[in-house]
């Protein structure tokens, strides 16, 4: 199931991204946070067609295909089970 929401979550290859946003899960005023934002906790928008992307905050990078965010989406698993 995680990997099928994974796969909903690329499908932008564009490489301008806003400055990476944290989620904010106590601000009931906001939208719920995306697929994209809850694997590492922090995401970048995509600034041509709007696509949000998770962003690891340790590597300073976006994770821009689905094989990282597979890995991604099993450690959050991981923790999530711990
Ligand atoms: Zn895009």
């Amino acid at each position: 199931m995680i990997a099928k929401l994974v796969d909903a979550v690329f499908g932008c290859w564009h490489n301008r991204y806003s400055f990476p946003i944290t989620i904010r899960p106590n601000s009931r005023n906001r939208s719920r946070p995306s697929t994209a934002a809850a694997l590492t906790g922090m995401y970048v928008v995509c600034l041509d067609c709007g696509k949000e992307l998770p962003y690891d905050w340790r590597e300073m990078k976006v994770i821009g295909s689905p094989s990282q965010a597979r890995q991604y989406a099993q450690e959050l698993a991981t923790k999530q089970a711990a």
